[in-house]
């Protein structure tokens, strides 16, 4: 592609500081509290919504911002940059992108522009089952059409956010898998509204970092038909379709992680006084943060490349997925450099730097973890054998 400049435009810089500016009103206080309780962020999401951030991927005629993924990256790597948790609203961005690529007019009417306002809440992404984790073809979620209804039986995994939303883009099995050609088919996406919905349970799951996550139960759930988006047994290929946005807004979220870590990490080694000099002039403590901020800045240019290929509509498979990767290990390099710079006060919740530490460690594993990004990049770009 021909333009690839790497600096920002003024619309840009300027959005970067007011996603900042509205995140200083948030405090390390804010995020430690909440996170001790593992409760979800609600007056930080109202407010970014009503700032219209949490819709800038939607298009105009919807009522959002009409950004590309530069900016929805943007926008998640300051959250995650001023100490804050994207964790909790990027969901959103990548997926109404399946719903604006796939649904039809009438679901797009119906659904998008209350998104944009607020008035409903699509958060929930349910695709990962206890017995099938990254093998997704294999999940046993069925979904079976009966007149104007699906009939939905199964179970769902680590599924985040489900309580804090209106709306939830669900993966099924429309076609038992012994009756199609290829596995891929025969997987249907609905987009389901999941406000008392009965036969259906959500068990919340205590885990390292706060992130609303659940365990899902579908005993004869009844969903209107009508919620079926695209064609029937089509639904792999939309998922994928989306997984380049979430690789790349994920990505953004790691950056923005990296980018807190060596800002504190900078600033405390530079004060804290041992030994008659600040620790950051020895080279023990100076190396790896130099080390992890290069990596950070290494990986923000794949993920600039990413979001630029994208949003030029053009393939970005590879550096999509590489930028994922680079993003989420640059940024556990920073937290573990931060984590030493900060001695025992990096394990002192008041520092914040140990949920950081939390909060980041999470994106080498999902949405998809770093091993099946190498599976990824050593059978699609390199052209070697399969492993999975
Ligand atoms: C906090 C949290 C929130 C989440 N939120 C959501 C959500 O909202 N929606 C959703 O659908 N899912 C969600 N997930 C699930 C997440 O996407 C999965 O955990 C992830 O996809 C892996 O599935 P699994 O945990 O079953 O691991 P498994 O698939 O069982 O893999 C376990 C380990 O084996 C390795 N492995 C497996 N196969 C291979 C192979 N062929 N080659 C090399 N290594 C391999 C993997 O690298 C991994 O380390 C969430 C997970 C967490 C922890």
């Amino acid at each position: 592609m021909k333009d690839m400049t790497f600096t920002l435009t003024e619309e840009q810089r300027v959005l970067k500081a007011a996603v900042y500016e509205l995140c200083k009103q948030y405090p390390p206080e804010y995020w430690r509290e909440l996170d001790a309780k593992r409760e979800y962020p609600d007056a930080f999401i109202n407010e970014l919504t009503k700032a219209g951030y949490l819709a800038a991927l939607i298009p105009h005629e919807y009522g959002g911002a009409g950004l590309g993924i530069t900016e929805g990256g943007l926008i998640l790597e300051e959250i995650n940059r001023s100490g804050g948790n994207a964790g909790a609203c990027h969901a959103q961005m990548y997926i109404m992108g399946t719903v604006l690529r796939h649904g039809s007019d009438a679901q797009k009417n119906a659904y998008l522009p209350k998104i944009a306002t607020g008035e409903l809440r699509l958060q929930a992404f349910g695709v990962t089952e206890p017995n099938s984790g990254s093998d997704t073809t294999k999940l046993q979620t069925t979904a079976i059409k009966q007149g104007d209804r699906y009939i939905v039986n199964g179970q769902k995994m680590f599924i985040s956010r489900v309580l804090q939303s209106d709306l939830m883009l669900l993966l099924a099995r429309t076609t038992p898998v012994d009756q199609v050609k290829k596995k891929t088919d025969g997987l249907s996406v609905f987009l389901v509204d999941i406000r008392g919905l009965r036969g259906f349970e959500v068990r919340p799951l205590r885990m390292m970092m706060n992130h609303s996550t659940n365990a899902l139960f579908f005993d004869n759930v009844e969903i209107p038909a009508d919620s079926l988006i695209g064609q029937e047994g089509k639904g792999f290929s939309y998922i994928l379709d989306g997984m380049n946005a979430e690789r790349i807004l994920v990505a953004s979220d790691s950056l923005g992680d990296g980018r807190w870590f060596i800002e504190k990490a900078v600033a405390y080694s530079s004060q804290r006084v041992i030994f008659g000099r600040p620790i950051g002039a020895n080279q023990g403590v100076q190396f790896p943060i130099a080390k992890a901020h290069m990596a950070i800045e290494a990986a923000d240019l794949m993920r600039t490349k990413a979001a630029k290929l994208f949003d030029a509509g053009e393939p970005c498979g590879p550096e999509a997925n590489m930028a994922k990767y680079l993003a989420a290990e640059a940024a556990w390099d920073a937290g573990n450099a931060c984590i030493d710079a900060h001695g025992g006060y990096g394990y002192a919740e008041e520092y914040d730097v140990e949920r950081k530490f939390r909060e980041a460690r999470l994106y080498k594993t999902a949405p998809i973890n770093n091993n099946l990004v190498m599976a990824y990049v050593g059978e699609h770009v390199l052209g070697m054998p399969r492993s999975y």
